[in-house]
């Protein structure tokens, strides 16, 4: 069988500064780190691979600049069995829906995929599109908000799940092959690789994919492939200082009332 985990490298911080000309994120010199759903979604993977009687291959897949290596080594460390990055200056600042046919062409290649997992969102762009992107471009279901996998029936394809809702949690079915987009669990707890599991990843098959290797037109791939255009990118103004009422109930009431009102906002 074959899963192939999405990961996506992203900044170590929530101080991320956008270049204003082109509206992508400046990446140069900020520290990167594995994104941290798919650091969860590696683990689920991993974690079915050990519960089920059959040889299953953990590809991890990012498209990136080179420095997303860094990313998909940890993967290799945690226990995916191989890695591939996606990257060309053609694919850079692409938009959700050509990052997904990126992958997806990537997926294609890669071949028979059973599942693949994928994190809900990345803690930088956050719109938590393109995994369903990718399950649309490879015409297969999806599940999403998965916070774990309740049971796998590899020999039918048939797998359950919990998924997070507002109200709780509902127990969803799916077929292979299908896509789980996951949802770190609140008590989630990391595998930290030892030693021994970071030198074995060294030995572990390593590829690099270019355009030449995903092939189609350029103008499908990075800014050219991207439907969305960022028109402006700017940084919200500092909020002012709020105001603090501090007077018994009755007279703070009349108070805020007062101040609506003068603030035309009432
Ligand atoms: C501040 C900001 C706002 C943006 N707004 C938009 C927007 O409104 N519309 C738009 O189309 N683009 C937008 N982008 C661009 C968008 O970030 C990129 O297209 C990005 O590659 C994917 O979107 P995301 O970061 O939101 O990922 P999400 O859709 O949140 O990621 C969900 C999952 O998809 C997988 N995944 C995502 N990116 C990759 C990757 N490069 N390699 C492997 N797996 C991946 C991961 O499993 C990830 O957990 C924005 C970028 C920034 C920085």
């Amino acid at each position: 069988m074959k899963f192939v985990v999405l990961v996506k490298q992203v900044p170590d911080t929530n101080e991320v500064e956008v270049d204003e000309e082109t509206g992508t994120i400046i990446r140069e010199g900020v520290p990167s780190v594995l994104n941290a759903f798919d650091e969860f979604a590696l683990n689920v993977a991993v974690d079915l691979k050990e519960k089920i009687d059959k040889e299953v291959e953990i590809i991890a897949l990012s498209m990136g600049p080179p420095q997303a290596e860094e990313a998909l080594n940890k993967c290799l460390a945690i226990g995916a069995d191989r890695a591939i990055l996606l990257t060309d200056k053609i694919f850079a600042g692409a938009d959700t829906w050509a990052t997904a046919v990126t992958l997806g062409r990537a997926l294609k290649k890669i071949g028979e995929v059973d599942l693949i997992f994928a994190g809900q969102e990345a803690s930088d762009g956050n719109t938590a599109q393109v995994g369903p992107e990718v399950a649309a471009h490879q015409g297969i279901s999806q599940l999403t908000y998965v916070t774990e996998i309740e049971d796998f029936d590899p020999e039918v394809g048939e797998i359950i799940c919990r998924k997070e809702i507002d109200e709780g949690h509902l127990m969803v079915k799916g077929d292979m092959p299908l896509l789980l987009a996951c949802m770190p669990r609140p008590d989630f707890e990391p595998k930290i690789p030892n030693i021994r599991e970071i030198m074995k990843a060294k030995k572990k098959r390593k590829e690099t994919w270019s355009y030449e290797d995903l092939g189609g037109d350029e103008e499908d791939y990075g800014l050219e492939g991207s439907e969305s255009v960022v028109i402006k990118t700017y940084s919200p103004p500092p909020k002012g200082e709020g105001i603090k009422i501090d007077e018994e109930p009755e007279r703070a009431v009349e108070k805020l009332l007062r101040f609506l009102d003068e603030e035309g906002i009432l």
